[in-house]
């Protein structure tokens, strides 16, 4: 069951040449229970489609369905969404329980039961020893777990939460990013999360959809749009991706022979709905190509160039033959390491499924 479809949603700002399309026909449906991620760098239409879903600005197209119908006659009030936005919009010199039921007094709930919410919201956010205290002298991370129990108090349907996390230091970010998975888990609210952080995105959601200049790209579970990107945009964005200019020769069923300037073959997968032909960009994922000594039997070569530990792994730049860039990694095992020194001549061979093409 979907809880939110958009449907061809565009959001136009300005006019004549300062028009910007902040969305283009947008069309994404998130499904009941969710934890689905908008994920995309600065500027390309997040907190937008946000906004057009909390009621707080109108489509200039298009529309929003919540549960199958449309939510456009609702005020923002009237809307089963909560928002958290990242500077948290706390009042300061109230108390952690008299923020958490703010909301609820709006809505003017009796006292009894807007008490009784927020000791349970207290307690689902593990903030109950602090209820007292004025969300001016809690830490950052306290904060920020008020805002979510505000946001949550009135139990809405679907929480929307704009980069609620970016104004945290690592750590805390960490275990927020838990923490929000656990409330998602225990409240059985849809959650929609925005960031530009790919490795959060891909480690906390249900489903992800890559945007760029106001379009959706691709949405799918975060293995599919690692493994699988269906655009180049989407493996550029999304973890590190070699790219290799060639030139289909033959396809069968969903995988392309491809030369590659080296002259060397690969085995190519593509994405469904695409047909690959003629002059393409061939994608590998760092960790899916291994280096070897025998440069005779790689399919590319060149000169191992910098080798860079980053504690977890180790990535070995290599300056190919034909002057582009590729980098391959691997892991850091306590047993084995590869051994191969800066300026040492390298071959390169793919895993089996490890090229892809992408549309450009
Ligand atoms: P994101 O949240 O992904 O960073 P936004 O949704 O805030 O992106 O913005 C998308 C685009 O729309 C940007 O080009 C931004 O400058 C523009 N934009 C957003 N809000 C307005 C507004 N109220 N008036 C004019 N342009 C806007
Ligand atoms: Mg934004």
């Amino acid at each position: 069951r979907n809880a939110i479809e958009v449907v061809n949603v565009s959001k136009i700002f300005g006019s004549g040449e300062g028009q910007v399309a902040a969305l283009d026909k947008v069309s994404v449906s998130i499904r009941e229970n969710e934890f689905f991620t908008l994920l995309g760098p600065s500027g390309c239409g997040k907190t937008t489609l946000l906004r057009l879903i909390a009621g707080f600005d109108f489509p200039s197209a298009g529309e929003i369905l919540l549960y199958g119908q449309d939510i456009a006659p609702l005020p923002p009030f009237k809307r089963p969404v909560n928002t958290v936005f990242q500077s948290y919009a706390l009042f300061p010199h109230m108390t952690v329980a008299d923020n958490i039921g703010f909301g609820l007094e709006m809505l003017g709930k009796p006292k009894a039961e807007i008490a009784a919410r927020v000791a349970q919201m207290l307690k689902l956010v593990k903030m109950e020893t602090l209820s007292n205290r004025r969300t001016s002298q809690i830490s950052g991370g306290q904060q920020q777990r008020v805002a979510l129990a505000r946001a949550l108090a009135p139990q809405p349907k679907v929480l929307l939460l704009d980069e609620p996390l970016s104004a945290l230091d690592y750590k805390l970010r960490k275990e927020m990013q838990i923490e929000l998975k656990r409330l998602q888990h225990e409240t059985g609210i849809t959650f929609i999360f925005v960031t530009h952080d790919q490795e959060e995105a891909l480690t906390m959601s249900d489903r992800i959809a890559v945007m760029s200049s106001g379009k959706i790209l691709q949405v799918g579970a975060p293995r599919d749009i690692y493994d699988r990107p269906a655009e180049r945009f989407v493996a550029d964005f999304i973890g590190e991706t070699n790219f290799l200019e060639g030139t289909v020769v033959s396809k069968k069923s969903g995988v392309a022979t491809v030369k590659l300037a080296s002259g060397a073959t690969v085995a190519a997968g593509f994405p469904e709905n695409f047909d690959p032909s003629g002059a393409v960009t061939v994608v590998v994922r760092p960790e899916h190509a291994d280096l070897i000594a025998d440069v005779s039997k790689s399919t590319v070569s060149g000169t191992l160039a910098n080798v860079v530990y980053f504690g977890t792994d180790t990535h070995y730049h290599v300056k190919l033959d034909g002057g582009d860039n590729f980098i391959v990694r691997y892991q850091n095992s306590r047993s084995g390491a590869v051994t191969f020194e800066t300026g040492a001549k390298v071959g390169i061979v793919f895993e089996d499924d490890g090229a892809r093409i992408l549309r450009d």
